[in-house]
């Protein structure tokens, strides 16, 4: 039976300090999956250059020439990991058998490759790799983490606890997830939605050996309201929910200040009304918060802007390098 061919997509921004050291070791280890026969001789490693804004690109290149196991694309600006996953994904289910996602700093050990390598033969379209633990993160990576988990449930969305986005896809899973459209895109909730043959791969979580998390508290925030607003739309059932419980008080207050009236006696009431203002003036405001954040994003889906720009493309010596720009709808 002929080996599959794997292409492995790898995000990076700002990744300068680490992109040598992570192309040689994923070289060293595909080379030994070619090797072991795991893999097809024409597997590849696909760099996603998310508009980074140090020398990211120019080594991506710079590996890209020295050996054709080297892919890159390269975005016109930062479009965030999740863009950067997607745009490597579907470039590469052109050409792969199987797609497994993974970071730059190679946090997630890539000794679990064989594993994933060994379900997709097993028949599984989607491989999920799930975090032994969470040892490796501080204090508020790890509480914000987990909680986010626990909200995300509520909400009723199918998420994998400890997943993060080292995943592995067949072509057949690829090509249903290029079905859809949505610019607001949360992977890890759409991909477990989507069905098929999937299994679970453990594996231990290392320390970033240079440079810092590129995940600032802005993006884990916009990730996890991304997430929420895209996957759910129970947010918007707790706002009816709220209404019921204010009207039934406001009901129950009213019928106290009729008693109060019917008996004559004079109630001061300024209190009563600051805090009923108060309380229902907030609850507005942050109802309207919610249905904001909804609209916003029906605004951003109704325009149907590209999810991305790919700026540049170099794979393998019969592909072009792009100096155009493409959108993902014509990325390869
Ligand atoms: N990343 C990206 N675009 C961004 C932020 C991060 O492509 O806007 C990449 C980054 O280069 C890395 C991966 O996403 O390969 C995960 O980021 P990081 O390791 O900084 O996150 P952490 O492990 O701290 O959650
Ligand atoms: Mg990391």
């Amino acid at each position: 039976m002929r080996p599959n061919c794997l292409y492995l997509v790898v995000p990076c921004y700002n990744e300068e300090e680490l992109l040598l050291i992570t192309a040689d070791k994923l070289k060293e280890k595909m080379t030994r999956l070619m090797n072991e026969g795991k893999i097809s001789a024409d597997s590849k490693v696909l760099f996603v250059n998310d508009g980074s804004k140090d020398r990211t690109w120019e080594l991506i290149h710079s590996v890209y020439k020295k050996d054709k196991l080297f892919g890159g694309l390269s975005f016109s600006r930062n479009y965030g990991h999740q863009s950067a996953i997607l745009a490597g994904m579907l470039t590469a289910r052109e050409k792969a058998d199987m797609v497994i996602t993974i970071d730059a700093d190679l946090q997630q050990d890539i000794e679990a490759l064989d594993d994933f390598i060994a379900c997709y033969q097993d028949g599984c379209e989607i491989v999920y790799g799930v975090r032994n633990s969470r040892n490796t993160d501080g204090v508020f990576k790890k509480e914000s983490a987990g909680l986010f988990y626990k909200l995300m449930n509520l909400m009723g969305c199918e998420v994998i606890t400890n997943h993060a986005d080292y995943r592995l896809m067949s072509k057949k899973a690829l090509d249903a997830l290029s079905e859809y459209k949505e610019v607001n895109l949360f992977l890890r909730g759409l991909i477990p939605q989507m069905g098929f043959k999937s299994d679970i791969v453990y594996f231990d979580v290392k320390a970033r050996e240079l440079g810092q998390s590129k995940y600032t508290l802005k993006k884990m925030i916009n990730l996890a309201m991304n997430g929420i607003t895209s996957m759910s739309t129970v947010p918007l059932k707790l706002i009816g929910f709220l209404g019921i419980i204010m009207c039934v008080f406001g009901g129950c207050v009213m019928i106290s200040a009729l008693f109060d009236w019917i008996r004559g006696v004079t109630v001061q009431g300024w209190t009563t009304n600051v805090v009923l203002l108060c309380l229902i003036g907030g609850m507005i405001m942050l109802s309207q918060w919610i249905v904001g954040e909804y609209v916003g994003k029906i605004y951003m889906e109704v325009k149907e802007r590209p999810r991305y720009i790919i700026e540049a493309f170099v794979l393998d010596e019969g592909c072009t390098e792009g100096d155009e720009a493409v959108s993902d709808e014509g990325a390869v």
